[in-house]
């Protein structure tokens, strides 16, 4: 079976196909990028208001794309959403994770501020950013700074036959710049402290990241349905 990845991350990727690898199914599953069906610049405008909808927003535009390409090598679509959630922002930066670029993303009804942000920070100055925005809060307290990734993630096999899976990874954000640690896995990793394992996410290796992560959970159960009764 194809099937085609909605993402151009390539850091998704690495771990989607790690999950699949591990789960004993990669040998009958081809993972396809857009490009590989002469689909570029693949980003269409993630207009919803919660990570499923973002995440079905990507699942159906590659669907469309995929059908006026007329690809013979039709399959299902496997997209995903995914951020960071903050207590203390009130599930911010949320579904703009990928867009955050400080405190000034507001505006003064919570709503995101799309035309301030550059959209060109690199991850370590987006940390930096986000440690500085829990600073301007005054309260410290512990549970505060509890925080958690989501991953939506919908396999997409028509508008009117999907499954959506959401799953987390509960975490701490890291008191301070000096507490930022590690040099695996991407975004907001090496901010995101575990206490139940001592480390940040960016300290983990990719294979226990994938063990314990929101994408890894959610990739779990989409095997789980594709290797269950329902496709037999
Ligand atoms: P998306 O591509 O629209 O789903 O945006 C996801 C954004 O959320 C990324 O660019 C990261 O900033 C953040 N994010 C999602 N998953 C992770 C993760 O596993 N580690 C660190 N950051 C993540």
């Amino acid at each position: 079976m194809t099937i085609w990845l909605a993402s151009g991350n390539k850091h998704k990727l690495q771990e989607i196909s790690a999950v699949l690898a591990d789960s004993g199914i990669k040998n009958d599953i081809d993972i396809n990028l857009p490009a590989e069906a002469g689909i570029t610049g693949f980003d269409p405008k993630e207009t919803g208001t919660t990570f499923a909808e973002n995440a079905l927003i990507k699942a159906r535009a590659l669907h469309c794309l995929l059908k006026g390409a007329q690809v013979n090598n039709s399959g299902p679509v496997l997209a995903d959403d995914s951020g960071l959630c903050v207590d203390i922002l009130e599930g911010k930066p949320g579904i703009y994770s990928a867009r955050y670029y400080g405190k000034e993303s507001w505006n003064s009804d919570g709503s995101f501020c799309e035309s301030t942000g550059s959209g060109k920070l690199r991850d370590e100055e987006r940390n930096i950013l986000l440690l500085e925005e829990l600073k301007t809060r005054q309260s410290a307290e512990e549970r505060l700074r509890k925080c958690r990734f989501v991953c939506a993630m919908v396999l997409f096999f028509g508008p009117d036959r999907f499954y959506l899976v959401q799953e987390t990874l509960e975490g701490e954000i890291v008191s301070s710049p000096a507490e930022i640690r590690g040099q695996g896995g991407f975004g907001y990793d090496p901010i995101v402290y575990l206490p139940e394992l001592g480390r940040t996410v960016a300290e983990l290796s990719e294979d226990k990241k994938n063990r314990y992560s929101h994408r890894g959970k959610a990739g779990r159960l989409i095997v789980k349905l594709l290797t269950g009764s329902l496709f037999v």
